[in-house]
């Protein structure tokens, strides 16, 4: 049983035939935490998609009807590099709807997990790079307009900068984004987030671990925000397929204990995403997403001197 809740539903699968992308890791990581007894099924809560008015605070009515009527031009479905079809397109409204969910959950309990969602690549007004909706995007803009948050902070470790998270808050001072990333990699350009650390082919845990500590608390010292994303991508891992890193499991959960600790030792609450994963096994890629859950009990189960 974990101290918060987890956000699933079995609509994140994601139709898209054989592809890089594990679409069932969904499930799978969700089983493993069952199977593992790090979960309960009474942990999970059951999401519901995300309201068309919400989609549109982040995203353009012209792409939003494009979406529902299935009118990409080929040129969008091939930026988007996975197959257009109706039922995708609900499996990201729901995406955006855990991760709204999951943002709630965070602002009670300190901390909670969506065991989907991470979609950063996908812009206003188009999706590329797998992702649709922005997912993390939509539910900040939700709990601001609700007045449930004032400010949020992004903190991105997938291996692919966050190009898209960057493009929505870009001139937004109530969101701060970070973005640590494999320099040399998808997406180019990089539209600027408010810290950027680039990191050179083949960094290992020291140095990666070294250069997040020191891009979060610079990050820290200049706002504190009343709530935190935390986009935790598997792909920086050593074998990923579409990443250039060399972290290694262990090093990646050491990442995902520093960020849950830092914020709880300021007392912000932590909504986390999924985003990407290609090793070559995919059980490697549901291991360290299980990890991220563990690093997060740990974490809210340990006493931790307020302080830094
Ligand atoms: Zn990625």
């Amino acid at each position: 049983m974990v101290p918060f809740q987890l956000v699933y539903s079995d609509g994140y699968y994601l139709p898209i035939g054989p592809h890089v992308f594990p679409a069932e890791k969904y499930r799978r990581v969700r089983d493993r935490l069952i199977e593992t007894g790090v979960a309960e099924s009474s942990d999970f809560l059951t999401p519901e998609p995300a309201d068309d008015r919400d989609i549109l605070l982040v995203h353009t009515p012209e792409y939003v009807r494009k979406l529902a009527t299935g009118t990409l031009s080929a040129q969008e479905e091939m930026e988007l590099e996975i197959p257009f079809s109706p039922e995708l397109v609900r499996a990201f409204w729901l995406a955006a709807g855990g991760s709204i969910l999951a943002a709630k959950c965070a602002l009670q309990n300190g901390v909670s997990i969506n065991i989907g969602g991470g979609f950063h690549h996908a812009f206003p007004d188009h999706g590329e790079g797998f992702c649709m909706i922005h997912d993390v995007g939509v539910a900040i803009r939700t709990l601001q307009a609700g007045g449930k948050i004032r400010t949020a902070m992004t903190v991105d470790t997938d291996v692919h900068h966050g190009n898209g998270t960057a493009a929505i808050f870009g001139n937004d001072a109530s969101v701060f984004t970070l973005s640590i990333h494999q320099e040399n990699n998808y997406p180019m350009p990089k539209p600027p987030s408010d810290e950027d650390i680039g990191l050179e082919d083949g960094t290992r845990d020291h140095d990666y671990l070294d250069a997040l500590e020191v891009g979060f608390l610079r990050a820290l010292k200049k706002v504190t925000p009343d709530l935190i994303f935390y986009i935790g991508g598997a792909d920086p891992y050593r074998e990923d397929q579409l990443g250039g890193l060399a972290l290694t499991i262990e090093g990646l959960q050491k990442r995902d204990r520093l960020v849950f600790e830092h914020a709880r030792r300021r007392g912000i609450p932590v909504a986390s995403t999924l985003a990407g994963g290609y090793a070559r096994r995919v059980a490697d890629t549901v291991r360290i997403h299980v990890n991220t859950i563990v690093a997060a009990r740990d974490v809210l189960l340990q006493q931790i001197p307020a302080g830094n």
